[in-house]
């Protein structure tokens, strides 16, 4: 068993009673202290905490696990293989319900590009289609859909968003961001019909078992729309709860907004040990694969493209005030490095006394592009928690590539410089924007290899051991849990995980194979393979 303390014991056996850990240590003492106990011999796995992903997408995931076309799984080579799957679903689909497709990655298409409303046409004149990027960034709709948004050649770029134009000034109907605008199923005013209620829950219910079978038994989970969070509600009430759900609630640019939360009096921590309010998230800017995150310098190719800002400045800093003043604790997506400064100007702004700002833990999240000088020197002076992907290194590090000059991804995902300053950090998967297997992202950040084997500024590689703090002990301290659970301590949670063998030992090139036989929650085994 490997508890992941400083000094790195192993152990022989753990003994859990109820909902908690009630004995580490030798087997012998273990077996006189509690005679009559039930034993499980874990037959040559390793026991190590239960995995907490600190940022997913899960709700809005499982939706697209069933309900809409996922391009994930689909893995189309170009764009002729989205228009099949689209003429699939248009094909049982009644005229005119939506076709909605979700994670759809342009980089992996032979064309590099997002396929055109035309191309859409073409296999779907009676059902408007919107098709979503990996991480809901960009979309591309077809004809009817752009008409149902009331989008033409008229409609300008909104502030924080672009709509793409062909050589005649008609939208390709491809919309970064903001542009989104009435396609975006997140606004009020969408016109993207949602999901039926039976529907989300089932989908929901069932993919839990996801998470379990990656050893996960506690996620941080960053809803946009209240629906996201009602669902883990009901599914708690009408299901024995088998993972912990922590709501990092969208405050601005969401139909959750960050000022009707504060009215409601719900603060960082309310809830029970199963669902609990995280805090709030603001995102910044959009995603550096499609040279949407806010950098400094223009992108490659791109003369007048520095990306997209997302939220204006003053509300954002009174945004920040307010969530902090109220005790709110408060995770800012910033990708690029220009959104990172804007964030810890944000932070800066609000003046508050460092111990302030780091007793509420707040967070950065993603900030993996090379840091300006005295960045990551700002984050540490504000007292901010690093919350980033090692694994977007395997799932997008080749269309980083493609998107960045060789020489502006050195220092990328800046984990062992973070480590040396004493940032804290923690490892997540943004799910579904990476791999939810957690063994993924720890092999990401021990070799650094894209998925075609490119190593990125193996510099900044750390070890294993380190690896799995970052997604056990660490994102139970950034949730104020340290005391409680997130370590395989006496009187803590009993939540762990059984592998097949022994991550510490593992060759590093193998890591991503390591295999969940057991996960336990509280106590209980709610996956066994
Ligand atoms: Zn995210």
């Amino acid at each position: 068993m490997r508890t992941l303390e400083a000094g790195d014991p192993v152990m022989e056996a753990i003994a859990i009673t109820g909902d908690k850990v009630s004995f580490v240590g030798e087997q012998d003492e273990a077996l006189a202290a509690f005679p009559d106990a039930e034993i499980v011999d874990i037959d040559g796995g390793v026991v190590i905490p239960g995995i907490t992903d600190s940022h997913t997408h899960f709700k809005r995931a499982s939706g697209v696990l069933s309900l809409h076309i996922d391009f994930d799984a689909v893995e189309p080579r170009n764009i002729g293989d989205v228009t099949d799957a689209i003429a699939d679903r248009v094909a049982i689909d009644p005229p005119g319900k939506w076709v909605q497709g979700d994670s759809l990655e342009p980089t992996r298409l032979a064309e590099k590009r997002f396929p055109t409303r035309q191309e859409l046409d073409a296999v779907s004149t009676a059902n408007p289609v919107v098709l979503r990027s990996v991480g809901r960034h960009v979309v591309a709709a077809n004809s009817l859909a752009l008409e149902a948004a009331g989008i033409d050649a008229a409609t300008p770029d909104p502030v924080g968003g672009r709509i793409e134009h062909d050589e005649a000034g008609e939208p390709t109907g491809v919309l970064h961001e903001e542009a989104k605008l009435r396609l975006d199923a997140n606004r009020a005013d969408t016109v993207v019909p949602p999901d039926s209620t039976k529907d989300r829950f089932a989908a929901l219910s069932r993919s839990v078992e996801l998470l379990n079978r990656h050893g996960i038994v506690a996620i941080h989970e960053m809803p946009r729309d209240p629906d996201q969070i009602s669902d883990w509600l009901l599914l708690h009430e009408q299901e024995r709860p088998r993972v912990r759900v922590r709501f990092y609630v969208r405050g601005l640019a969401a139909q959750t907004s960050v000022y009707d939360l504060l009215r409601t009096g719900l603060r960082s921590g309310f809830g029970n040990e199963f669902l609990k309010l995280g805090g709030v998230k603001f995102s910044i800017d959009g995603s550096g694969t499609f040279g949407n995150a806010m950098v400094y310098e223009p992108y490659p190719g791109q003369p007048d493209n520095v990306g997209l800002q997302r939220v204006e400045t003053d509300e954002f800093i009174e945004a920040v005030r307010l969530s902090h003043e109220s005790g709110l604790q408060i995770a800012v997506h910033a990708f690029g490095q220009r959104a990172v400064d804007m964030a810890l100007d944000a932070f800066q702004a609000i003046a508050v006394p460092r111990s302030d700002l780091a007793a509420r833990r707040h967070r950065i999240e993603h900030a993996y592009l090379p840091p300006r000088p005295g960045q990551l020197e700002r984050i540490h002076d504000l007292g901010l928690v690093l919350s980033t992907q090692p694994s977007f290194i395997e799932a997008v590090g080749d269309a980083w590539r493609r998107v960045f000059a060789d020489d502006e991804l050195n220092g990328v995902m800046p984990v062992a410089t973070a480590m040396e300053l004493g940032i804290p950090i923690q490892f997540n998967s943004d799910f579904p924007c990476s791999k939810l297997n957690p063994f993924v992202g720890i092999k990401a950040a021990v070799v650094r290899e894209t998925s075609t084997g490119h190593v990125l500024d193996q510099s900044q590689a750390i070890d294993v051991e380190a690896a799995l703090r970052f997604m056990t002990h660490a994102p139970a301290h950034t949730a104020f849990e340290e005391s409680w659970r997130g370590h395989l301590r006496p009187g803590y949670a009993a939540d762990l995980v059984v592998v097949d063998r022994d991550p510490l030992l593992t060759p590093p090139d193998e890591l991503d194979q390591i295999d969940v036989v057991r996960t336990v929650v509280g106590g209980e085994s709610v996956f066994v393979a």
